[in-house]
This record gives structure tokens, sequence and C-alpha cells, in this order.
């Protein structure tokens, strides 16, 4: 019987390993990459716990070598989406009654293996299968992961712990059920540490998901799959279902026990998933929670006392990482004209030095882009710019798809503020730059506040205090993470909660307590010490 009440204090951050040469973590993922290239995996649906072979299969390549086979993974048809909304039914019903504690064990033992005996594996599985640098997975698959798991089971605690008041005559209590459905988890490619998440939050507040991954990202989402069972997760909380995505959400926003979807992803594929579920509203047994991230049109606001070097880092950090295949991706930037040869100078340099390719030559700053969709899209991109009259490319604008999907870092200087590229997300290693006048900072900031549908990440750089906190106030509504002197990606768990609003999400905040709260449905209970037994009030009598 267990009777302990449990605390789960903040932990901190998983720290950052370094990987420099002949360190023990730089041989263990050396061994691993090695082993991990040499070998094509089969990687089959996960149902109910159970491995689920259907032959009809895709390959998992490099981005970085398209040619190099990585696995063959199977594609759920219809049978198994529906196999798997009855698993995890199933599983619902013990999963949702088991103690608490017990559940965020699970969680914390998960965390432990990804820190320690698969550490190598899942930032392999990452550099390899969706092409991050070392550093670039370590951040994602490795500290994210872990943080994502260790943050949850201390909010957990701190949402199960507020409960209202109660006195002598009647004891109240909160019940913070699980949802009473399944949960269709929808995952992004870029990150490893979001699909676990996207699972494993709905999971420690007690409920079971369908999880559909993205096609390329599947071979470490695979391995976090086996972590999880490693870790003790009882057959049918996650399914994992690899597979067309409009054919999964179909079927499983058919479903009566559908309760809501954990998204991150597109604009476009979460209005689509949103208008669907709207449809079929009146078939549920609930009203589906709905929670996405989505993009971002995300902005660096270069106040004219901001310093250059400064501004050329982050712009150019914030930008290029991980090949501008962030959500928070800085995509476009507003210079003043004073600053604008200083910080040009400063990033044509740093272009002139970072290098491009294989991650497994680690000088290599960027990698490949996802894929040939994703690449033919950053290209139209970029020819564009270079046909426009209003618009001319300062340095990049090259491309190579014969070996893996290269687009170099791409810096466009445009005379339009609201030029394409300025307005529209491109998800690629592309940063447009608009030059306003010294004196016209404000009304540069309201155009940069109402240019893109978007308002997920931002920026804002300048030594002038007063100046930056009036900036911060105008642009109030035009970013979710907002930043000042600093990039606009990097945002850590339990630090920067994460989400934008307008057309970027719910904003329900990844790595906080208010995305965990979205995925109960609490039940109060008064229990009255002494019923009465009279029907009239006193004033009547
Ligand atoms: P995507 O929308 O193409 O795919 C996301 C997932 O949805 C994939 O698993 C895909 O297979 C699935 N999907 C596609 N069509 C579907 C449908 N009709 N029904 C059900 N599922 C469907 O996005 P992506 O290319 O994987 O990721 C990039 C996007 O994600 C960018 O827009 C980026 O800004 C966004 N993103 C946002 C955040 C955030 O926190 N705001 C974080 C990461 C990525």
């Amino acid at each position: 019987m267990n009777n302990s009440i449990n605390h789960f204090p903040l932990p901190a951050n998983e720290p950052v390993l370094k990987y420099l040469k002949d360190s023990p973590e730089r041989i263990a993922l050396e061994k691993e990459l090695e082993k991990q290239s040499s070998n094509v995996i089969e990687i089959p649906l996960i149902i109910g716990g159970k491995e689920i072979y259907t032959g009809n299969t895709a390959k998992v390549v490099m981005p970085h070598n398209h040619s190099h086979v990585l696995a063959i993974y199977h594609k759920a048809g219809e049978k198994e989406v529906q196999m798997a909304i009855d698993a995890a039914m199933d599983a619902h019903k013990i999963w949702s009654e088991m103690n608490w504690a017990t559940r965020a064990s699970i969680m914390l033992k998960t965390a432990e293996l990804l820190s320690t005996k698969y550490r190598a594996t899942i930032n392999a599985a990452t550099m390899l299968g969706q092409s991050k640098n070392i550093y670039q997975a370590e951040i994602d698959s490795a500290c994210e992961t872990i943080d994502f798991f260790r943050f949850n089971a201390s909010f957990a605690a701190e949402i199960y712990k507020t409960q209202p008041a109660s006195n002598f005559s009647q004891l109240n209590r909160m019940e913070y059920r699980a949802l009473e459905g399944f949960i269709l988890a929808v995952s992004p490619f870029n990150f490893t540490s979001i699909a676990s998440n996207l699972n494993m939050a709905p999971v420690m507040m007690g409920n079971t998901t369908l999880w559909k991954p993205a096609t390329t990202a599947i071979l470490s989402n695979y391995w976090l799959m086996k972590i999880f069972i490693e870790a003790g997760l009882p057959d049918g909380v996650v399914n994992f279902l690899p597979g067309s995505g409009a054919l999964i959400g179909k079927i499983a926003l058919s479903s009566k026990d559908f309760g809501g979807i954990h998204f991150t992803g597109s604009n476009t594929t979460f209005n689509t998933l949103w208008k669907e579920v709207g449809e079929k509203l009146s078939t549920y047994k609930s009203y589906p929670r709905l929670v996405g991230e989505t993009g971002g049109k995300d902005f660096i606001f270069v106040h004219p006392s901001a310093q250059a070097r400064e501004v050329a880092t982050a712009a150019f950090c914030g930008a290029y990482e991980f090949q501008g295949q962030k959500c928070s991706a800085a995509s476009r930037m507003y210079v003043p004209e004073s600053l604008w040869a200083e910080v040009k100078n400063e990033m044509t340099s740093f272009a002139s030095q970072v290098k491009m390719g294989d991650v497994m030559d680690y000088r290599n700053f960027i990698n490949a882009v996802i894929d040939e969709a994703s690449f033919e899209n950053i290209v139209s991109y970029i020819e564009y710019a270079k046909k426009s009259k209003d618009a001319e490319i300062v340095f990049g604008g090259t491309y190579d798809k014969s070996v893996g999907y290269f687009v170099a870092p791409t810096l466009i200087l445009t005379t339009d503020p609201h030029f394409k590229s300025m307005e529209e997300e491109i998800f690629g290693p592309v940063l447009t730059v608009y030059i306003y006048k010294d004196n016209e900072v404000f009304e540069t900031a309201e155009i940069c506040n109402t240019t893109s549908p978007y308002a997920l990440t931002g920026s804002v750089f300048g030594r002038n205090r007063v100046e930056v906190m009036k900036l911060c106030e105008k642009l109030t509504y035009a970013a979710g993470n907002f930043y000042i002197n600093d990039k606009c990606t990097g945002a850590v768990v339990g630090k920067q909660p994460f989400g934008g609003s307008r057309a970027s999400g719910t904003n329900d905040k990844a790595g906080g307590e208010f995305n965990l709260i979205r995925w109960v449905s609490p039940r109060t209970v008064k229990e009255t010490f002494v019923s009465p037994t009279e029907i009239f009030y006193d004033y009547m009598k």
C-alpha cells in the first residue's frame, strides 16, 4: 500500500554536455553513430505493447545523404488505427486510476534512462535522421526531453496539491481526472523533445495516446517509444502509429472516444484538424481539448542604441542554427540605417567562416534541411528574391540537393517591409532584413506588429532601456516568447515556457503547468458530515 505524500521539487535543468574530443560522451556518441549508420533497422507500429508489421513500408533516409537508408518503417492502415483506439481506451482504465506518483516515477525513470544509458542512442538517431549537429541534438533529444519529464512530474505535484477549502462541517476535494477519452498526439519532425512531450504531458496526467510521429523523424521517435516501454510504461498507454497523417487523423477524429489533440506542426495542418473536429463535434462524448503550437514568423527588432556585433551573433545563430528549422527561428529583422553596415559586415564574416555538410563532420555548423519538399519550398523563396526588384541577396542564395538537401545560410535585403519573405514562414535558413530610418523606430515597430499573422517569438536589441521597454509594450501581442538582448530561439523548460498566440497556436506553454492543466477534467467532491433534515430556512419561521 502506497500512502505516502510525494513531493517532486522543481529540478535543475539537465546539463548540456560538451562532447570535446576524447570525452566519454563523445566516444559513446561516435560508437553509436557508427552503429546506427551501418545498420538498416525495421520499425514496426507498436499498439497495445505489440509490434505490428503491416508490410506497407517506406524508407527512413539521412537528409544530408539521402541515398543512405537508416530504416524501413511500417505504416498504419485503417485497421491498425482502430486497434490503437481500442488499446488506448483499454489502457485508460488502468492508467488513469493508477497512483499519480507511480506514473511520475515512470516519467522520472524515462528521464534517467535518457540521461544515462540511452543518451548516445537518442542523440545519434536525431543527428542521423533529422540532420542535427551534436550540439543541436544534445539540447533537443537529450536535455529538453529529459527536462520535460522531470519538470512535468513537479508541475503535476503542484496541480494535485491545489485543493479547495474545507471546514468542520464538510470536506471538499478536487479530483484531477484524466480526460474521458484518448488523446491524438501529432508531432513535427524538428524536435525529438516535442514529439516525446506531446505524448508524455497528457500521459503524466493519466491520459493515453495515439501517437502519429512525423515521417521524417521516425528513427528517433521509435527509440523514444522503446525507452518509454523499458521505463515501465504499461501497454497501450502510448500507441505508436507511423503512417499517413490524413488517414490516422480521419479515423481518430471519427471516434466518439476522441478526447483531444496535442499537436505541434504547421498552421495549415492544425487548422485542418480543428475544422474536422468542429464538423464532428456533436458525435463526441465531451468537448475535445485542442492544444496546438504552430508556425512562426519570428523577428529581431534592432533599436539604434544596440550593439552591432551582439545583433549579428543573435541573428546568425537565431536564423541559421538547425538550418532555420526551429519554429522560433529568426526570419525577419528590422535594422536602423545607422547600424546596418556594421551588422551586415559581421554577419557576412560569420557566413564566410561557417561550414555546411554531414553531421558526422563536427566542424559543420549547418547541416541539411529535412527533405526534398522542404528544400524545394525554401529554394522557391530564394529564387523569388533573386528575381524581385524589391530584394537582393546579401550572402548565400546557393543550394544543392545532389547528395543531401543543402541550402546555404541566406540573407535577403528588401526595401519592402511586406515583401513575401518578411511575411510567410519559410522554415529554412533564410533571414530577410528591412532597413528603417533611425527616427522611425515606433512606426517600424508597428509594421513589425502587424506584418505577419503569427506571434510566436521575437527579440528586441538595444541599450536604451526606456525605449526598449516601450518597444516591449508596443509588441505585447507580437510574440508569446519575447526576448530582450537575446536571440529568439533556445527556450529552456522551466525557464521560458514556450508558445505563441495569434496564428502560432493556442499558447498552452509547453514546459509549464498551463499545458498539463489542459489534460485534466477536474471533479469537485463535497462530503457533508451531518446532512440537513429540514427544508425550511430560519427566516421563514
Ligand atoms: P506539419 O504540419 O507538416 O506536420 C506535423 C505533423 O502533422 C506530422 O506528423 C504530419 O505527418 C502530420 N499531419 C500532416 N497532415 C495531417 C493531417 N491532415 N491530419 C493529421 N496529421 C497530419 O509540420 P512539420 O513540417 O512536421 O513541422 C514544421 C512546422 O511545425 C512549422 O510550421 C513550425 O513552425 C511548427 N512548429 C511549431 C512549434 C511551436 O512550438 N509553435 C514547434 C515546432 C514546430
